[in-house]
């Protein structure tokens, strides 16, 4: 999960990364009043989590609460790589000397982790690598051993940083590794660290991408999902504990067993090649146990999406056998009644197959289509996507 800069700025705090205080405004007047409060120059600040939000104008300088307000009027709303602006964070400025670059992310090519840094921050990370790959500095980080202050110091050296500011750096860097292990982090960014004309070393962007596994370990991060932004079928599928994403197509897809369901986007996104361009609608895989109910919920969400205009059930009996799976299938189509209005493809296969079919063909559903093979079934779900146009 990515979080926005003024999240990110409050776990760096919360781990002694020296940032400077703020808070966040979902309207100009709200930045106004934050302004008044902060009684100086602020930059107001586009919360959106993508980067570059400074080229597309969404990091401006106010003197005023008034000029704070129109600042914020300009940036709220605003669309940066296809991310809407709702909030803006607003600020002290701070005067720059210097702006550099540090991070820690994971490693995974090398099975590592991976510091970088460089004293020639501010522009993209990206293009720095590109142009002057010799100014970034790659250290790996063994992580069992971490980033204590010696390690912290061979980065600061590999970075090139001046002098005056290598034991602050060096600090810094510590803080940001305590941030990165303390909160289960697979990235923790700031570009740009700056050196302010007093000589001080703030962290003035932040960019934290937490990892989700470990989120039972941390109950304070549920407060860090942005509701507003989540996809509302991902997030009822959630709630139902439904592993779902939502993609850009026309065939709901419906299987057991992550290798089944991902096989099965592919033969979908294949066979719809031949039937106007349809593509799968989504990933769920309702796992072993098939029980009516999951069946039931799994549907649910996939006829939820107006997108889609067909739905393949990819099923492979196993420890849950046909039959069951069958049932299940009937079941959920009592349960949701009405709501079940659209195309159901049926493949189904292994334990107990031929009873499984059986109960299908004997419930003989109006919407219920048995195809015997994946592929077959693939191609007449893509073919009534394409059909129900
Ligand atoms: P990004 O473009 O999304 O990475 O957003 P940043 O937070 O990094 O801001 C972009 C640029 O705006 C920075 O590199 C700075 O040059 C400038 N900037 C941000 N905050 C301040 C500030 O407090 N004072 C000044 N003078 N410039 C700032
Ligand atoms: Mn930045």
């Amino acid at each position: 999960m990515d979080l926005y800069e003024y999240q990110a700025k409050d776990l760096f705090a919360a781990h002694g990364v020296p940032v400077l205080p703020g808070s966040v405004a979902q309207t100009p007047d709200e930045a106004r009043a934050i302004a008044e409060q902060l009684g100086q120059t602020v930059v107001v600040k586009a919360q959106v989590k993508t980067g570059g939000r400074g080229k597309a104008g969404g990091v401006k300088l106010a003197e005023t609460p008034e000029e704070t307000k129109a600042k914020a009027e300009a940036i709220l709303g605003l669309d940066i790589k296809g991310h809407i602006t709702r909030r803006v964070l607003v600020t002290p400025a701070s005067d720059i000397a210097e702006e550099y670059y540090v991070s820690f992310l994971l490693d995974r090519a090398n099975r590592t982790f991976l510091a970088m840094a460089s004293a020639e921050g501010g522009m993209e990370i990206e293009q720095l690598a590109v142009e002057r790959p010799e100014a970034l500095a790659k250290i790996a980080v063994d992580p069992i051993n971490g980033v204590d202050l010696a390690k912290a110091k061979e980065i600061v050296a590999a970075g090139k940083f001046p002098a005056e500011v290598a034991d602050q750096v060096a600090e810094v860097l510590v803080q940001l590794w305590q941030t990165f292990v303390g909160e289960d982090a697979t990235l923790v960014e700031v570009n740009p660290l700056v050196r302010d004309p007093q000589g001080k070393v703030i962290a003035l962007d932040g960019k934290v991408t937490l990892d989700e596994n470990a989120s039972f370990r941390h109950p304070a991060h549920a407060e860090l999902v942005d509701k507003q932004a989540e996809d509302p079928l991902e997030a009822k599928a959630k709630e139902k504990h439904l592993n779902y994403v939502k993609l850009d197509g026309q065939v709901g897809i419906i299987g057991n067993g992550a290798g089944l369901v991902m096989s099965t986007l592919d033969v979908v996104a294949y066979a719809g090649e031949k039937h106007g361009g349809v593509k799968p609608a989504n990933f769920l895989d309702i796992g072993g146990g098939a029980s009516a109910e999951v069946m039931a919920n799994g549907l649910e969400i996939i006829l939820g999406d107006p997108d889609v205009r067909s739905v393949f059930v990819n099923v492979f009996g196993g420890i849950t056998a046909c039959d069951a799976v069958a049932n299940g299938i009937v079941q959920a189509l009592q349960i949701l009644g009405d709501e079940a209005s659209k195309p159901l493809v049926v493949r189904l296969d292994g334990n107990n197959v031929v009873e499984g079919r059986r109960i299908l063909a004997e419930a003989n559903h109006p919407l219920v289509t048995v195809v015997d093979t994946m592929d077959n079934a693939a191609d007449k779900a893509a073919e009534l996507a394409n059909a129900g146009v």
